[in-house]
């Protein structure tokens, strides 16, 4: 049994169908990298995992339990946590505590303030600021932050380099490495290939709604 297992899923929004039968498992501590063009439904087939869209068929399950009619607090209570596309963070909150939001999942791990803190120094320096002050990339370190410190086995990133400088592409790299390093699973929608190739063991390419194939991600 894979940690995560999405079977046969046909899901999309109102009465629209996105996803067509579309099966992904992902094993613990395994990294999967999603690509394909825009409109390909990789962010639907994310927020499917977090119950954010209207599923017709098929089913998901984290550590054998069903969770496709359940929100994203109760995957990240499973181990599933995420990085939406589009940052969210609620900008009268210092840093600090938007980066604690996850501790109410209660799951204990490697993940603390000072491990994120480690991770994204910047954060560490800005985190009495509202969430408000920050740049681009530094919601997008706080984004990431936040989900790993739900201490997750799966952490699940929509387009983590949206919108960032080729340097803090680097960056984000090299944290998402020490992320893997230290025996947590990626699923990662990614635009830059570079990024796949590096933190992922392998990667799948959807269109129209599909998974059309994939491979290992030193090949790519
Ligand atoms: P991108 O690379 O641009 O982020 P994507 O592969 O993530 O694209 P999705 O956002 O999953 O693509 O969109 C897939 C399809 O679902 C598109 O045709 C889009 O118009 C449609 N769609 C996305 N969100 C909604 C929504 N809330 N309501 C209705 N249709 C939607
Ligand atoms: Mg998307």
């Amino acid at each position: 049994m894979s940690f995560l297992e999405i079977s046969d899923l046909t899901s999309g929004y109102g009465k629209a169908t996105i996803l067509r039968n579309l099966s992904l498992s992902v094993d613990r501590g395994e990294s999967v990298g999603i690509v394909g063009r825009n409109g390909a439904g990789k962010s639907t087939l994310l927020l499917s995992i977090f119950g954010q869209t209207r599923v017709f068929g098929g089913e998901i399950r984290v550590a054998g339990t069903r969770i496709d009619r359940l929100p994203a607090y109760r995957a990240a209570h499973l181990g599933v946590s995420f990085s939406p596309q589009g940052r969210m963070i609620l900008p009268n909150l210092t840093v600090q505590e938007n980066l604690c939001m996850s501790l109410a999942t209660g799951r204990k791990g490697d993940w603390t303030l000072e491990g994120v803190f480690d991770l994204f120094p910047v954060l560490r320096e800005r985190a009495r600021q509202p969430g408000m002050a920050l740049s681009g990339g530094q919601l997008q370190m706080l984004a990431i932050g936040r989900a790993l410190m739900a201490n997750p086995e799966v952490l699940v990133l929509d387009e983590p380099t949206e919108g960032l400088a080729p340097v803090l592409v680097d960056v984000l790299t090299e944290a998402l490495l020490k992320v893997r390093a230290s025996g947590t699973g990626i699923l990662v929608v990614e635009q830059h290939h570079a990024l796949i190739r590096a933190v992922t063991d392998r990667f799948v390419v959807m269109a129209k709604g599909e998974i059309r194939g994939g491979g290992t991600s030193a090949a790519m």
